[in-house]
């Protein structure tokens, strides 16, 4: 059986070389990205097993989504939908400090999921559940496929995990809200920003992160993740509170961090760590995704981890 399943819209990604205007692009490394296969990728390369299921296009971004994910040794049940393409993502750079992502996947293949799609017995056999709430904002099935799939995990036990992921090209704020207000109460670990949980807790209070992870607590999830960026994060577990500092890294893409921080903090439960160091893996996994372009490709193995330990002089030898 796999450790972690999640499932979700994976896109194919064009990220321009040039940075300015994007019509002035002349050149694009294609790639693939996703919030869940990005995270399924994370917690495999930290050693613990995960699958992912979604729909994609019969043409040839579904299947390098397909062999990419295969190749990162995930689990790829990608699902060929012969009525719609796989959606696009367009990353380019206004500036130097600005990523902008643009998104082409209305009505495509990824947002098509339905609750069928699911197997059972995979829900049934896995160690946890992971969702995300831009799912939800696909389409009615891709939402009723999320809700029946809380539902299965549930019933069977197994712990759900849910990283919020706003996306406000999807839905609007209050969209978002009432949808994350009423899944909440039915996940056991809850990951997300300072400003993601006031979706949720609109009282929550904007400078005060554990006030912000006890809220969200309240709600019923047993772990509560609040990420801060280049501030860290915060943890609430079972009535304790954690904080702990980011890793001090030259960030050139902040795109994914959120991802990696949610792979390593699975990847760590599923392993039985420390609260502590579970924290810590979590952080160095967002640590990592911000040094270098790419969503997932930056991801850290057990042994990239030990590199923010003893990076002193920068050097490995
Ligand atoms: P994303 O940009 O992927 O949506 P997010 O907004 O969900 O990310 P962040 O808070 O930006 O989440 O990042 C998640 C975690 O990654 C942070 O809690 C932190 O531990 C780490 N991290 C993010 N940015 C940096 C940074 N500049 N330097 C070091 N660590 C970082």
């Amino acid at each position: 059986a796999t450790d972690l399943v999640t499932f979700g819209e994976t896109m194919a990604l064009f990220v321009s070389r040039r940075t300015g205007p994007l019509r002035f692009a002349r050149d694009f490394d294609l790639g693939l990205g996703g919030a869940e296969s990005n995270l399924a990728v994370g917690v495999t390369r930290l050693g613990r097993s995960a699958c992912w299921v979604g729909r994609v296009g019969a043409d040839e971004f579904g299947d390098l989504i397909r062999s990419a994910l295969a190749g990162e040794g995930v689990d790829v049940r990608a699902i060929p939908d012969l009525e719609a393409q796989t959606g696009l993502m367009i990353k380019g750079r206004r500036t130097a400090d600005h990523v902008d992502v643009r998104y082409y996947r209305a009505g495509g293949a990824g947002s098509r999921l339905r609750p069928e799609d699911l197997d059972p017995a995979l829900i049934r056999g896995a160690r946890v559940l992971h969702v995300t709430a831009i799912t939800p904002a696909l389409s009615e099935s891709a939402r009723a496929t999320v809700r029946h799939a809380v539902e299965e995990a549930r019933d069977a036990g197994v712990p759900v995990s849910l990283d919020v992921n706003y996306r406000r090209a999807l839905w609007s704020q209050e969209a978002a809200g009432a949808w994350l207000r009423e899944v909440a109460g039915r996940v056991d670990v809850l990951f997300a920003t300072a400003d993601e949980a006031r979706l949720i807790a609109a009282d929550a209070p904007l400078d005060d992160p554990a006030a912000t992870a006890a809220a969200l607590a309240a709600l019923g999830p047993r772990h509560v993740l609040v990420k801060l960026g280049s501030r860290g994060a915060v943890e609430w577990s079972d009535g304790v509170c954690r904080r702990a500092p980011a890793y001090q890294v030259t960030a050139v893409d902040p795109v994914g961090a959120g991802d990696a921080f949610a792979a390593g903090w699975l990847a760590d439960w599923l392993e039985g760590a420390e609260p502590d160091q579970r924290l810590r893996t979590a952080c160095a996994a967002g640590a990592f995704a911000v040094t270098s372009q790419g969503d997932w490709e930056s991801l850290p193995t057990r042994a990239d981890l030990t590199l923010l330990e003893r990076s002193a002089d920068g050097v490995s030898r």
